[in-house]
């Protein structure tokens, strides 16, 4: 190879210090390598010509032949527009600008014969192209276009400042002659004729220029493959070297609590999901190597017993358990729930919160230390330094997406050795992301809901239909039904939520007076021992209606409330929507779900409710999520690299991900450090690669 590709991008001729400095700070472009690895978003032909009566409402890149014929300025409220009629021989659209328009009005010439090439808008009967590119007929005959023109990525400030599209191609071919297109290879021989897969030089001379449509796909899947393959190899071997160092406690006996309670004392008939999944983590715990296994479960699946029991496990061994939730409420209703079913086993068990008192506190905490106390629930409260553990042996996380992954790990230092750690949610991970973000993370899963579970009923209603939607209400009450009504929670407008919700309250107060109703209200502002008093009305059945924001979301229990009514719920995410449709359907009785909108949704709210509508099944819904949103949201993905994926698409790219882990772990199954000759370049290339970036980041 002829150029070090670790060069400053400043060498590389054409580029200097001015434009170096703006590669490096809107593109992170700072040496050759981040260069070539600029990939094209896509490609367009610049071999076709559009007239303007053949343009289509599509929002495509088109590029256009036609002569400006006059310009005209428009004063707005956000500032000065220009905007230039354009015309061919078929009709006029038009140019505009919002910036630079001094310079435009001076250089481009009337009733000269223009290419003009952009996205088109359609606005007010007309089409228009804001800040196209523009170049003279003329000129533009002067240069080869081919059918592929590769289009990168840019930033509005790297366009303004000259750096266009153009300009990047220019410098990119700069660098392929510096480099006489020579780059070294990244994959082995045996990867590349097993998957026939082209030699990295080719595939990184066809993903920027491609000389035909069959190039550019098989040096597209080349590189993707390559992409993905490096992230799973690191997932892999993170996980490889994981399980090598950190030994777990053996719990080798399951003992009198869990065989007491397993034989005595269980309130149900266990689903058979649930004894699946209790035998897989009683594997884990009684192996050698440390669990961290996630459970995954929809809403009202039944993982609090599957929780107990395991904690049990510990409890058999000698060590003690403890069980975190995000919320107070939560935290009280599993502490409720866990005394009852404890109730003749024996066994300490106290909760602390961040509003346990101080006596209390203090006792807790020496009782823990001293090993007295076998299980402690609690919220955050338990991940202060004051709280010691003479022996954690298994720490279980519920809804652990409210969780960081810094305080995760807090929960994990505070032992010499780390805890076994189950961490439970309600909220699936698309197989494609936990594959992707989570590697080899040991993953339980409970599909099967309790027997006589009927599905909740989810409708969609305008606001409009209020009335209809309060008679329902009425009538639910009638038979004895209690109704959650919810408001929408946003942090940044706390205010105005909460004036959102006052009003709710204040009319539906008035639709459903006292003495015949009684209605809670919950939300963030209030103190702990209120929102407790307001939950135990609800609970008890002295409240039919219970008024709150999202708070409710996680977790809570009430089975003989049946009817979930969202406010606005378009400003709600798939996920939250799933998570609040949760809280109804735990009773016998058939449930409700209403979502009430406005009549103005966009495309992906429309989308959201008719999802919910569709179907019940978390795993279908978190799908749907993550193609709306992006992996962005979702938890994990920050620390796993997803997001900085050059080229492949863990959404679209599914079937590529799969078949890179496979060879990832086939590799390392035969050759676990990767010194067969036939590795090296793979080896060489993991190292290089994990000098740039850590990807993975769980728990530990
Ligand atoms: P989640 O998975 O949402 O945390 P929970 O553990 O809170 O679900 O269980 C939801 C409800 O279902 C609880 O009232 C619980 O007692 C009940 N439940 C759990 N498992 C079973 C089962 N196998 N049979 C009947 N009811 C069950
Ligand atoms: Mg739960």
């Amino acid at each position: 190879m002829s150029v070090n590709l670790q060069t400053p991008i400043d060498y590389l001729k054409g580029v200097g210090p001015n434009r170096a400095d703006l590669l490096r700070k809107e593109l992170g472009i700072y040496t050759y390598q981040d260069l070539i690895n600029l990939f094209p978003n896509r490609y367009i032909d610049r071999t076709r010509f559009y007239k303007i009566n053949e343009l289509q409402r599509n929002n495509a890149d088109v590029q256009v032949i036609g002569k400006i014929i006059q310009f005209k300025e428009v004063t707005q409220k956000k500032g000065k527009r220009l905007i230039a009629t354009f015309q061919d021989d078929t009709g006029s659209m038009e140019l505009v600008w919002f910036r630079g328009q001094k310079w435009i009005r001076e250089n481009l010439k009337l009733n000269k014969s223009y290419v003009a090439f952009g996205k088109t808008n359609w606005f007010s009967g007309k089409y228009n192209m804001p800040h196209p590119e523009l170049e003279l007929l003329e000129e533009h005959k002067k240069n080869i276009r081919t059918a592929m023109q590769p289009i990168y990525p840019s930033t509005e400030k790297l366009s303004n400042k000259g750096i266009t599209n153009r300009a990047i191609i220019k410098i990119i071919q700069q660098l392929f002659i510096e480099s006489g297109g020579k780059y070294n290879e990244t994959l082995s021989e045996n990867l590349r004729s097993e998957l026939k897969l082209i030699n990295k030089s080719e595939a990184l001379f066809n993903i920027h220029f491609p000389k035909s449509q069959e190039l550019l796909s098989r040096a597209q899947f080349r590189l993707k493959f390559e992409e993905l393959f490096y992230i799973q190899l690191q997932l892999i071997i993170k996980n490889l070297i994981h399980k090598s160092k950190i030994k777990g406690f053996p719990f080798e006996n399951v003992g009198d609590y869990f065989n007491s309670f397993f034989n005595h004392h269980l309130p149900f008939k266990l689903t058979n999901a649930q004894k699946r999944v209790i035998k897989e983590i009683r594997a884990d715990l009684g192996s050698n190597a440390q669990m961290n296994r996630l459970l995954q479960g929809d809403v009202g699946s039944g993982k609090t017993i599957v929780a107990l029991m395991s904690m049990l496990i510990a409890l058999d061994n000698g060590f003690q358990a403890c069980l975190m939730a995000p919320t107070e409420i939560l935290s009280v209703q599993h502490y409720n729930g866990l005394v009852d079913m404890c109730n003749n086993l024996n066994i300490s068990i106290k909760m602390l919160t961040g509003s346990s008192k101080t006596s209390e506190r203090r006792k807790i905490h020496e009782t823990l230390e001293n090993g007295e106390l076998q299980i402690i629930i609690g919220t955050h409260a338990l991940l202060e330094d004051k709280v010691k553990f003479k022996n954690l042996g298994l720490a279980v996380i519920d809804e652990q997406h409210r969780f960081g992954v810094a305080q995760r790990s807090k929960l994990w230092h505070k032992n010499t050795s780390p805890p076994h750690v189950l961490v439970m949610t309600a909220t699936p991970i698309p197989r494609t992301l936990a594959m992707s973000v989570y590697g080899d993370l040991d993953i339980s899963v409970i599909d099967e809901l309790p027997p006589g579970r009927k599905s909740v009923k989810t409708v969609h209603r305008y606001d409009k239909n209020r009335l209809q939607v309060f008679k329902f209400i009425r009538d639910e009450i009638a038979k004895g039904r209690q109704i959650y009504i919810v408001y929408p929670l946003i942090q940044e407008s706390e205010v105005l939520d909460y004036k959102d919700l006052m009003d709710g309250y204040e009319s539906i107060s008035r639709d459903f007076p006292m003495p015949d109703y009684q209605i809670s209200i919950l939300h963030g502002k209030m103190k702990p021992a209120d929102k407790d008093f307001e939950m135990q009305r609800f609970i008890k059945g002295e409240t039919q209606i219970m008024v709150a924001t999202t708070v409710i979301e996680v977790g809570v229990n009430v089975p003989n409330a049946s009817v979930m009514i969202v406010e606005s719920a378009e400003r709600f995410g798939l996920s939250q929507l799933h998570q609040l449709r949760g809280r109804v359907g735990r009773g016998a009785e058939q449930s409700y779900c209403i979502l009430m909108t406005s009549h103005k949704l966009s495309s992906d709210s429309k989308t959201r409710l008719e999802t919910m509508v569709r179907t019940n099944d978390g795993f279908e819904i978190a799908e749907v999520d993550l193609r709306l949103r992006g992996p962005g949201d979702i938890m994990g993905t920050q620390q796993s690299g997803v997001l900085n994926l050059k080229i492949a698409d863990i959404i679209k790219d599914h079937d590529i991900l799969q078949s890179a882990r496979y060879y990832a772990k086939k590799i390392l199954q035969i050759d676990q450090n990767l010194s067969l000759p036939e590795n090296e370049v793979i080896l060489r290339t993991y190292k290089q690669l994990s000098k740039y970036k850590n990807i993975w980041n769980y728990i530990s």
